[in-house]
């Protein structure tokens, strides 16, 4: 079992998960979800001791722990994050791979899409979709882009209570949040930057400055799958694109999640042969 205090040296990833049962208890006074066992967090443990008829001291010991898991707080034993603290856990699963171009515009359907003059668009990467491939709808993101409501993601700074996603992607984004609920992971997503984004991957625009004009999906491999609405970007400064995700136990690490995202279909960025992208996970399997 892990103590916590404000004067401890606390392991991040314990105090995040402290942080949020907390505010799962309604107590929000503890604010973010950010591993820094502060003055909130000390205050937020003080009225959860009152609450649960306890001495209100503010540090998290072995009586205030046993309360907690009264409320399916998970104890862990504490070889816990030593056990998972290699940089290459989890292993790759041996059976998914990153989506091919093929695959997802044969489920998500092809669309055309254009990219404006540098000055014209919201970021480098950025592209405008337009309909269908084959005509058949005028507008692509109407017809097959969704905002999935789920109050999963809540404590996520910057989440805005629906992930807006491809309409065959949402139940399974829906049934992962099932699952790392269950597993009381969703502590580690301290942040949420968006799913549906039409764009290049980062750095892969074909032009600088000019753009292009209309193209089709899937005679462009370059796209990213947040084009696709079928990506999604958690817990972003500690897994930056290019960087080594966090290790786990660390602030902001989202290891812990990946196997059970795998095992629901999505792969993750971490896996990245070569540019990392650990704050990312894509559907790859329905
Ligand atoms: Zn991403």
């Amino acid at each position: 079992m892990f103590k916590l205090s404000r004067s401890g040296s606390n392991v991040p990833a314990e105090v995040q998960r402290w942080q949020y049962f907390l505010r799962t208890q309604g107590i929000s006074q503890v604010g973010p979800v950010d591993s820094q066992f502060g003055g909130n967090t000390e205050v937020g443990t003080k009225i959860f001791q009152i609450q649960s008829g306890l001495n209100a001291h503010g540090r998290v010991d072995e009586a205030t722990l046993d309360a907690a898991s009264a409320l399916e707080f998970r104890i862990l034993n504490s070889n816990y994050y030593a056990d998972r603290s290699s940089l290459s856990w989890p292993n790759e699963s041996t059976n998914l791979r990153s989506p091919s171009n093929a695959w997802r515009n044969r489920l998500f359907v092809c669309f055309e899409f254009l990219q404006k003059r540098r000055g014209q668009r919201p970021d480098e990467e950025s592209i405008v979709i337009k309909g269908s491939c084959d005509d058949s709808v005028a507008d692509w993101e109407d017809a097959f882009i969704v905002n999935l409501r789920d109050d999963r993601l809540q404590f996520a700074v910057g989440y805005p209570g629906y992930i807006r996603c491809h309409r065959k992607a949402a139940p399974k984004i829906q049934s992962l949040l099932d699952v790392w609920e269950q597993e009381s992971l969703l502590h580690l997503a301290i942040n949420y930057a968006g799913c549906f984004v039409p764009r290049y991957m980062r750095g892969k625009a074909p032009h600088r400055l000019r753009g292009h004009r209309r193209k089709k999906s899937k005679d462009v491999s370059t796209l990213s799958n947040h084009s696709f609405g079928s990506a999604f970007d958690i817990s972003t400064t500690w897994n930056w694109l290019g960087d080594t995700p966090a290790q786990c136990g660390q602030k902001g690490s989202v290891r812990e999640l990946v196997e059970s995202a795998n095992a629901a279909g999505f792969y993750w960025g971490g896996h990245y042969s070569s540019r990392k992208d650990g704050m990312h996970f894509e559907l790859t399997k329905l």
